[in-house]
């Protein structure tokens, strides 16, 4: 029997239709426009693209956004000083800086630079720990975004073995902290994956949950997975251009197989994709609220 397939696209645009509201509420009451400040150094044609895309979904939604397109050859201290400079500007409540940055700079310098009241991406170090401990105020936009995917597909985590692949700051590892948080949290029990796992397919195959992030397409094969398991494919590859020249997307998982063997399933594109960009403008007026109450 074919997977339920969990639809990022419509869940992303029930939330959007939700922080609209709290936009407008944040203005009625407070007097308040959410911004959000990104920062993009260089000519890479995909950070470029999400910089777009993340203006675009401000303009959209009413959030006040503020970008700024540097040259790859500029300074740490250039950019350390613009930091600054958002971190004391009253319009902007979010600042995000398009990684990867170029090779001169030091990433971690520019994050723990940012003010952890304003780091939508939640990649400060106050931020991480609080994550960790669970008493954060942002929540990380891809993991947010898995947990809010589960949960409106009316997937529950409470007991269940959840398997993580990949261990990056970004995806493997927030997610396992949001996964293993007492309730109201996940309240699962998590494996953590990565390449220095030995026989992986021994531990995809225990997930009542599976979450891959690993950025290569059919990491997961049919006989790596349990009948109904419940899949979440973070990965996003670009296997080839369509005669128009458009970038054809796989995920991580052989979607075509997996599904068949798989209860619920996200698509690639249409899964965790379109919830980042949202559960970052949630933050942006997670961070407003803030400042309200
Ligand atoms: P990353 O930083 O490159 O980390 C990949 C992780 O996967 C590493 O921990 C690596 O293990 C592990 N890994 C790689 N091959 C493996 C294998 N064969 N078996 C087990 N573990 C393996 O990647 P990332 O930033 O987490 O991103 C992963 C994918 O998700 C990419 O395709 C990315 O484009 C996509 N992504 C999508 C979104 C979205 O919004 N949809 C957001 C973020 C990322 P080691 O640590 O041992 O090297």
């Amino acid at each position: 029997m074919a997977a339920q397939l969990i639809k990022g696209t419509e869940i992303s645009k029930q939330i959007r239709e939700e922080i609209t509201k709290e936009i407008q509420k944040l203005k009625e009451k407070h007097g308040i426009i959410p911004g959000l400040a990104t920062i993009l150094l260089g000519e890479d044609p995909g950070s470029k693209v999400y910089v777009g895309q993340k203006e675009k979904a401000c303009n959209k939604l009413g959030i006040y956004s503020e970008r700024t397109d540097l040259p790859s050859e500029t300074s740490q201290e250039d950019l350390l000083a613009l930091v600054e400079k958002l971190n004391n500007n009253p319009k902007i409540h979010g600042i995000l800086v398009q990684l990867p940055l170029p090779k001169h700079i030091d990433a971690s310098n520019v994050i723990y630079a940012i003010d952890p009241d304003k780091d939508v991406d939640c990649f400060h170090p106050v931020n991480v720990g609080k994550l960790m401990i669970g008493t954060g105020r942002f929540l990380p936009c891809t993991p947010h975004g898995i947990v809010e995917l589960l949960r409106r597909s009316d997937i529950t985590t409470d007991g269940k073995h959840v398997v993580v692949v990949g261990r990056s700051n970004i995806v493997g590892k927030p997610v396992m902290n949001l996964m293993l948080q007492p309730p109201p949290g996940g309240n699962a029990t998590v494996t953590l994956c990565h390449t220095g796992t030995k026989d992986l397919a021994a531990f995809t195959k225990m997930a009542d949950i599976l979450i891959v992030a690993v950025g290569r397409p059919k990491t997961i094969t049919a006989d790596m997975v349990k009948e109904g398991v419940v899949v979440i494919d973070v990965g996003v590859n670009r296997i080839g251009k369509t005669p128009e020249g458009k970038a054809i997307l796989a995920g991580d998982v052989d979607f075509d197989a997996v599904q068949e063997k798989a209860s619920a399933i996200t698509p690639v594109p249409g899964g965790v994709g379109p919830m980042t960009i949202t559960m970052l403008m949630k933050n942006t007026v997670e961070a407003v609220k803030a400042l309200c109450n």
